[in-house]
């Protein structure tokens, strides 16, 4: 019988919903592109509940503990004293989301003898040192498609935010303010304006879908093309390096995974070869942008706006320079854990587990490293090597809070 540890992120200051404000969320037959939707043999769960907080368990005790299996499940997932350290030691299996990700950096691996399967609820496994679980032989999978609708309409939304000066017009509102000019004076329409993806696979395309209808130019970047047909349909422009993307673009977003190709890769001579009062959003990964270029973009005005959902490392210290940036619109790492994503990425991981419980294999898509090396959608779209360095200062979160 195996130990499974599960680290997800806190319940509600409210406590676990009793009830929730919907009666349910809609059902989907199928991803985009045809991929089917998780398939477990069952779920112990009704979709719309709320399952990435602790007491939710990703629905998965009631299934772990009938078959003799040992589920711990904590959000203490950071330095040496925390519940996931501890436990981590004798765990055959470890869940985590990359909402709050339980790093799992070769040091920690070296702890953990017996870890065999690093699970993503969710999509994004560069909080695993993909390097170290190659080496030691470990098998890290994700939810492939679970929440890329789901961010990539959190990036419309973001998009939209923060070229027609949303959040500063709803403070003015709140405030007692009637300051139409103070709102205006940063508020233009996207109609027009070109927009730029880093990446087109899941998000990206799906981003620029559904920008299309505001008749906005469309650029992307990506190592591979898209077919003749959906850059026809969708009147795209493809640019073979991105800099000569980021150059004509009003708004880039940045939509591929962090892995050593990405990383820092909006520095300040990138972003310095943007548009002036270019916005940027990212829903990717923090660290595929300079912390402190990005903050020192928006105070020269070089940037009019960043927005996004992704910081490093997580949860973000109080002291964070995106925090207190000016004109910016960003969120704790959401959007990929809305309800409906949820559901998905839940059933999704149960169904790993029952594939590595049966020895049956896993869904290529769901692969990030297998047998030693890259494998499935890791294959395609990471790089080798590792991207958790600096992860050890996500405690610092932990310290500020208790001050
Ligand atoms: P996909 O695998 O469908 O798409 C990733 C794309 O990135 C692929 O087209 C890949 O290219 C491309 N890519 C990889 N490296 C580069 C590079 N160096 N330059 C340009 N393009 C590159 O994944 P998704 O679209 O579903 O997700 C993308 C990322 O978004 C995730 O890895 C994760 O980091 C993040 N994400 C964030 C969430 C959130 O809640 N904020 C939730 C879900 C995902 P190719 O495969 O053609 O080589």
């Amino acid at each position: 019988m195996a130990k499974i540890l599960c680290v997800l992120y806190g319940d509600p200051v409210t406590g676990h919903p009793k009830e929730m404000i919907r009666d349910g969320i809609p059902q989907l037959s199928r991803y985009p592109d045809g991929q089917t939707l998780p398939t477990p043999s069952k779920i112990d769960f009704t979709p719309g509940q709320l399952l990435g907080s602790v007491s939710g368990e990703l629905g998965l005790r009631k299934f772990l503990e009938e078959a003799g299996h040992e589920f711990v499940v904590t959000s203490d997932k950071d330095g040496a004293d925390s519940v996931f350290d501890q436990e981590l030691v004798d765990a055959e299996i470890v869940i985590s989301q990359p909402f709050w990700p339980a790093y799992l950096t070769a040091e920690r691996m070296a702890k953990a003898k017996k870890l065999k399967l690093a699970i993503t609820a969710g999509i994004g496994s560069d909080h695993v040192d993909l390097q170290a679980a190659m080496k030691n032989g470990i098998t890290v999978a994700e939810v492939t498609y679970c929440n890329s609708i789901s961010v990539a309409e959190h990036v419309v939304m973001m998009i939209l935010s923060l070229v027609r000066n949303y959040i500063p017009s709803y403070k003015w509102v709140i405030k007692g303010g009637w300051n139409i000019a103070d709102c205006v004076q940063h508020s233009y329409d996207v109609e027009g304006m070109a927009v730029g993806t880093v990446a087109a696979g899941r998000i990206g395309s799906a981003v620029l879908r559904r920008l299309k209808p505001f008749d906005m130019k469309l650029h992307y970047t990506d190592r591979y093309r898209l077919s003749k047909e959906v850059e026809e349909e969708l009147n795209l422009t493809y640019h073979a390096n991105l800099e000569s993307m980021v150059e004509v673009c009003d708004i880039v977003t940045i939509n591929c995974p962090l892995h050593p190709e990405t990383e820092n890769l909006f520095n300040e001579a990138l972003i310095n070869k943007m548009k002036r009062g270019a916005y940027l959003v990212n829903t990717a990964r923090g660290k595929i942008c300079d912390r402190d270029a990005v903050a020192r973009a928006l105070e020269s005005g070089q940037l009019a706006g960043y927005a996004g959902d992704v910081w490093f490392p997580q949860p973000a210290p109080k002291d964070h320079p995106w925090r207190t940036m000016p004109n910016h619109g960003m969120t704790p790492h959401i959007s990929g854990s809305s309800l409906s994503a949820q559901a998905r990425y839940a059933a999704g991981t149960r169904e790993i587990l029952e594939c590595w419980f049966q020895n049956k294999p896993i869904r290529s898509e769901y692969l990030i490293v297998d047998g030693g090396k890259l494998a499935g959608t890791g294959a395609h779209s990471y790089s080798e090597g590792n991207a958790t360095k600096g992860s050890e200062e996500a405690v610092r979160f932990k310290e500020l809070t208790v001050v």
